[in-house]
């Protein structure tokens, strides 16, 4: 098949016609890809992984993680999908019978299945999906690709933070600090859950996307940023959510919080920070603030947020900025150097 190959970190990605198709096992299926997202999670891996959580994969590899596409081959065990099936999946994909997968948390299972680091992803003609009974979600013909693709990795990240782990109430005061693709699904998400949803970023295209989505305020980034806050919400946001993962993201967003506020980590780390950040823990204490990580989504608690994308509450369409062809993937990754990208560029041509 046709993929867009990286063969060393950093480098272009090179457009292979005959990298091999994916193996589809007994319980796995592969899928045609109609469109896959470009994260900024593969731009971490192209710059050489997260080695500080064991996620750098093997080269040659092909990445891509966000994505939706057609079944064209189901494994012999796999039971509820077939051939011609419009499916999504999660990029975290479970095993189904470790003790987290038994309980319902298929996105932290203890032996985790990603597309770059154990198949070949997204940025292909074809991929596979792992244990397809667990991780495939039938995807509703209504819902179009660009917008699809991204409910693989940011959109769903963002629903189960949001959702499930930091529990948004309606009339709850939330900010989101940073507005890249998961930081606006988030805007989004608590805006349509009711909760008064304050955008902060350095960018003011980002920051008028971010209204478009449903932020009443917005605030400029800056050492200023959790006063503001704390100014609009008379005394501090409910939840406060870091959708970038830095120190410089992490820490105005633990000032921006009310006392009791929950804290909600959605963004991932970087190579400068490795997945250390001092953080105030005193006041963590005396204001009793939570912390609250959240990893992926697992397929089960899709259908709800599609029902939400089908009536119009959410719109994951409008945080795509453009559609590009696979050759153009490493051109794309190359821009997000410096975080000035609006929306998220989608492969629709393979
Ligand atoms: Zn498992
Ligand atoms: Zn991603």
């Amino acid at each position: 098949m046709k993929a867009a190959v990286m063969e060393a970190f950093g480098a272009p990605l090179k457009i292979d016609t005959h990298w091999p198709d994916p193996e589809c096992g007994p319980r796995d299926a592969v899928i045609e890809l109609e469109a896959c997202g470009i994260c900024r999670s593969d731009y971490t891996i192209w710059n050489g992984g997260m080695e500080w959580v064991g996620v750098v994969p093997t080269l040659p590899c092909v990445m891509g993680h966000e994505y939706c596409g057609t079944v064209v081959e189901v494994g012999r065990e796999v039971h509820g999908f077939q051939r011609g099936d419009r499916v999504v999946a999660p990029f975290c994909q479970g095993c189904g019978t470790c003790e987290f997968c038994r309980s319902g948390h298929q996105n932290v299972c203890a032996s985790l299945q990603l597309p770059s680091m154990h198949f070949s992803g997204g940025y292909a003609g074809l991929t596979k999906v792992a244990n397809a009974d667990v991780n495939l979600v039938p995807l509703p013909e209504s819902i179009p690709s660009e917008a699809a693709a991204g409910l693989g990795c940011r959109f769903m990240t963002a629903y189960h933070g949001i959702v499930d782990q930091a529990a948004v109430r309606p009339g709850e005061w939330v900010a989101v600090f940073a507005c890249g693709g998961v930081g606006l699904a988030a805007v989004n998400i608590a805006s349509a859950l009711g909760a008064h949803v304050i955008a902060v970023s350095r960018s003011d295209e980002k920051l008028a996307l971010a209204r478009k989505l449903g932020a009443s305020h917005t605030v400029t980034a800056g050492p200023d940023a959790p006063a503001e806050v704390v100014e609009i919400t008379g005394g501090g946001a409910h939840v406060s959510v870091d959708a970038l993962g830095a120190a410089e993201t992490a820490l105005p967003a633990l000032f921006s919080l009310r006392t009791r506020g929950r804290h909600l980590r959605l963004g991932v780390s970087n190579k400068k920070d490795q997945g250390q950040i001092s953080i105030p823990v005193d006041l963590i204490a005396f204001r009793e603030l939570s912390l609250i990580g959240s990893f992926g989504m697992q397929a089960a608690r899709y259908p709800e947020m599609l029902r939400m994308v089908e009536s119009g509450k959410l719109a994951p369409r409008e945080m795509v900025g453009d559609t590009v062809r696979l050759e153009q993937a490493g051109d794309v990754l190359a821009s997000m150097t410096g975080y000035e990208t609006v929306a998220m560029s989608v492969i629709t041509t393979f």
